[in-house]
């Protein structure tokens, strides 16, 4: 027994498999198993179209095999903007993807020959050599004594914490997936630097923090603040600013110009309040906009800016150059 004046949970979480008749026994993968993967299936079907599954099907079709994917909802990257998702869509379709919506799995059976079958609701079939199941991931919090600790749970059953990362239990803390944070590594780092400085009596809180992330499909998608969909939600006056990477000129030198950049702004206060930029290097060039919205920029400061001629990121100049206002 380990013991500890304080104590932090920090379990993550694990791939969450749909209780489906047949799902156990198929002999499918998950994000983490596939890994093991020896030899590339000529024939990959991948059970979910959110973050995992979408970077799963851009890697393996551009591996060469043939990738059927089955979104149970009617978009893919269900919480995306829906013209973003549906361009997410359009890049995989173009890699050979054959991204199927509103399509959903019943059951599952592996035949003696070693084809894999999804049956959907509809009573169609789809067969591969494997599968992928991606439909998500779930906290671990079994086995662990919680309930008798006085850690609660989430309706979600993630580890309640309170914006200091407090449980719910005196001197029990909580860090990462597993406490509900954003399920990114750089958000469970930043965790640990609130945890650090809360554990030496410090006041660090999670409150208004901005978690970007990039998804890594070919070209990356990359997440800044709200989508327009969030902005519309609250009621605020949005301006929208969308460009096609193509008109991009390092995109042009580079020969890689599929994409298209959108940025969000409030049409009041002329901030900007989050961006998905989808195209070549976007992981690191949404880097430079966390930094405007941080530092509290209007659009017009970055449309403005002199900005290194051919890098991606001139392509600000001209997203926020492109406004419409709605
Ligand atoms: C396929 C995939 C791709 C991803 N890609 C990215 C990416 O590109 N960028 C990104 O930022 N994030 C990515 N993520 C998410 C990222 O991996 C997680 O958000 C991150 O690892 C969470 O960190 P964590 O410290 O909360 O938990 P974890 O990294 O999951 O660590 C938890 C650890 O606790 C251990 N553990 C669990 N129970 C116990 C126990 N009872 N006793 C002792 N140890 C225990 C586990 O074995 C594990 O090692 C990806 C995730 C997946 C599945």
């Amino acid at each position: 027994m380990l013991r500890g004046t304080d104590v932090v949970i920090n379990t993550g979480t694990t791939p969450a498999i749909p209780d489906r008749p047949g799902i156990a026994e198929s002999r499918s993968w998950t994000s983490e198993t596939i890994l093991q993967l020896e030899r590339l299936p000529h024939r990959l079907l991948i059970l979910g179209g959110g973050y995992v599954g979408c970077e799963f099907a851009s890697m393996y079709a551009l591996f060469g095999s043939q990738v059927i994917m089955l979104q149970g909802r009617s978009q893919l990257l269900p919480r995306e903007d829906p013209d973003v998702a549906a361009e997410v869509a359009e890049i995989l379709a173009d890699q050979g993807v054959e991204v199927r919506l509103d399509a959903r799995a019943t059951a599952v059976r592996r035949n003696g020959d070693g084809e894999v079958v999804m049956i959907l609701e509809d009573g169609s079939q789809v067969a591969g050599d494997e599968l992928l199941v991606a439909t998500g991931r779930a906290p671990v919090t079994t086995d662990l004594g919680l309930a008798s600790a006085g850690v609660e749970i989430t309706e979600r059953g993630f580890i309640r914490v309170d914006d200091h990362l407090h449980t719910t239990a005196d001197n029990v803390w909580a860090a990462g997936d597993v406490a509900g944070t954003p399920q990114f590594t750089h958000a469970s780092w930043n965790d640990f630097r609130i945890l650090k400085a809360n554990l030496d009596h410090g006041d660090a809180t999670t409150r208004g923090r901005i978690v970007p992330y990039t998804v890594f499909i070919t070209p990356e998608l990359a997440r800044v603040g709200m989508t327009e969909t969030q902005a519309r939600a609250e009621g605020r006056r949005v301006a929208v600013g969308k460009i096609e990477v193509s008109a991009i000129p390092r995109a042009k030198t580079l020969h890689d110009t599929t994409g298209t950049w959108k940025a969000v702004m409030d049409a009041d206060t002329n901030l900007i309040l989050g961006a998905a930029l989808l195209g070549h290097n976007a992981g690191e060039v949404i880097s430079t906009l966390q930094m405007a919205i941080l530092g509290g920029l209007r659009y017009q400061q970055v449309r403005d800016a002199v900005l290194t001629h051919p890098t991606m990121g001139e392509g600000f100049n001209l997203l926020f150059d492109a406004l419409d206002d709605q």
